[in-house]
């Protein structure tokens, strides 16, 4: 009987999941409601952001533009959805969207782009990829659920803070980040090219902008394989599918080449001091301090109002211990963009390098506000612990202790500190049993990084008369991290 229940509810969900794709007019299974794809694309778009490097503010117009042009595409699609179009302050070339039409493209490939109608070309794949649902689709076929949705350590791509442990944005920022298929590349393309035409624009945009991502993945520059040719490999096939449907679409749309250049002028000249930038970051990664100032402040003469340029001045004044002129780098930063985690997260973590713990609170819990990372946590954890507040630090260090890498294991083992008088059975466990003598034991099993010492086991068992009977037994002596003993219970 209940097994039969069990499969005539399975059928009707899956009856109930077929839906129309609003963009192709095929029928499709959907797990995914519109509802949760709106709520995904508005809980994430923020944090997805934040972990590419941020909104590129340094230029208003130029977001205005972006978002105009997109709107202008978004108006002419199949599916009606709250899109939004952000730049982001990233030299990767790449683009994405998040399910219900929120879209971003790095400031990185707008600098790539020669035209309006090329912009729109990028604009409007993105937009099939979020009005046919892909990234809905990808989550129904259990692709992006598998992978360490909850607390796994994302690395914040081509920011160069790749050391930083991201976390609790797992579903955004694999939508980002994954690859939707071919079919769905194609579908893309194709609709996309049909949105451009309807919206006034030459498609030939998109059979440039493809001609141009095959030449330059020719010349294999790792920014550009890290970034959307990683999710969206260039081909001739693309090119071709592109000038065959052009073939059969009505000529004379807009190409936009003059307004495009004006637009994008600001951002072509300070490119030279992006790239010192990114070459700077690259350099004390490697641990080359020298070099990365040489190169921050290079930036910084190009172009005083980037935010990005003060941070790295910050790290590489941290790195040479001198705290209070990381600070003040920091303190510029934020004044010229408060809305990024980063600054936060750094001069919350120099303000407790120099024990002024009510500014680091403060810091620090503005960062993860912007951006949960497993540094801002962990640190936190240490300040309420100082302070006393033990309840607080082991939320924190909770969050933190399941992070992989030399953080998480730091957290996990003050998190055992605080917690294991309270809660010993979440940590080491014990098992009774007979030694070879016939004799009964206890097994005790530590795979916490800590010794642990003073053990007192309570033994429970029925008595000849089957009453419960229960005795405690103190042992001396230590059960070192990560090993097990076996303990005589007489
Ligand atoms: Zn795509």
């Amino acid at each position: 009987m209940k097994k039969q229940l069990l499969l005539l509810m399975l059928v009707s969900a899956t009856l109930s999941a077929c839906v129309t794709n609003p963009v192709t007019g095929e029928s499709q299974l959907s797990l995914v409601s519109e509802q949760q794809e709106l709520a995904i694309g508005a809980q994430q778009y923020a944090p997805a952001r934040q972990s590419q490097g941020g909104d590129y503010v340094v230029d208003r117009e130029l977001t205005a533009y972006v978002s105009q042009v997109g709107q202008r595409l978004a108006a002419v699609s199949d599916r009606k959805l709250p899109y939004e179009f952000k730049v982001i302050n990233n030299g990767v070339p790449n683009a994405w969207a998040l399910p219900g039409g929120k879209i971003s493209i790095n400031r990185g490939l707008l600098t790539a782009l020669n035209s309006e109608a090329e912009l729109a070309a990028v604009l409007g794949h993105e937009i099939v990829h979020a009005a046919a649902g892909h990234g809905a689709q990808s989550m129904s076929k259990g692709i992006l659920l598998q992978a360490g949705v909850a607390g796994a350590a994302i690395a914040t791509q081509g920011t160069g803070y790749a050391d930083l442990a991201q976390m609790g944005a797992g579903i955004g920022a694999q939508l980002i980040s994954q690859k939707y298929g071919r079919d769905a590349e194609r579908e893309s393309d194709y609709y996309g090219m049909l949105y451009m035409v309807r919206a006034g624009y030459d498609a030939q945009g998109a059979v440039d902008l493809q001609r141009t991502f095959v030449k330059l993945s020719e010349g294999k520059q790792q920014d550009w394989m890290s970034g959307m040719f990683a999710s969206h490999p260039p081909s001739q096939e693309r090119v071709r599918n592109n000038e065959a449907l052009l073939a059969t679409l009505p000529k004379g749309g807009e190409q936009g080449v003059a307004r495009f250049r004006a637009k994008t002028a600001g951002l072509m000249r300070s490119k030279p001091a992006y790239d010192a930038y990114d070459t700077g970051r690259g350099a004390l990664a490697k641990g080359d301090v020298a070099t990365a100032r040489r190169l921050a402040g290079r930036a910084i003469a190009m172009e005083p109002k980037e935010a990005q340029f003060y941070g790295l001045m910050g790290d590489v004044e941290q790195k040479n211990n001198r705290l209070k002129p990381a600070m003040k780098q920091y303190d510029k930063a934020t004044s010229l963009n408060p809305d990024f985690f980063y600054y936060y997260l750094q001069r919350g973590l120099v303000s407790e390098r120099l024990k002024l713990a009510a500014q680091a609170r403060s810091d620090l819990q503005r960062s993860v506000t912007l951006l949960p990372t497993a540094d801002a946590y962990n640190s936190l954890g240490n300040l309420a612990r100082q302070d006393g507040r033990l309840d607080e630090a082991k939320g924190y260090y909770a969050r933190v202790a399941g992070v992989q890498g030399a953080l998480g294991k730091q957290a996990y083992g003050a998190l055992v500190e605080l917690d294991l008088n309270d809660n010993p059975g979440k940590y080491v466990q014990v098992k009774a049993g007979r030694d070879g003598q016939g004799r009964i034991v206890a097994q005790v099993s530590n795979p916490t990084p800590r010794s642990i010492a003073d053990l007192v086991v309570a033994v429970q068992f029925n008595n000849a008369a089957g009453q419960t009977q229960q005795i405690e037994r103190s042992f001396r002596g230590t059960v070192a991290a990560g090993s097990q003993q076996l303990f005589d219970l007489g």
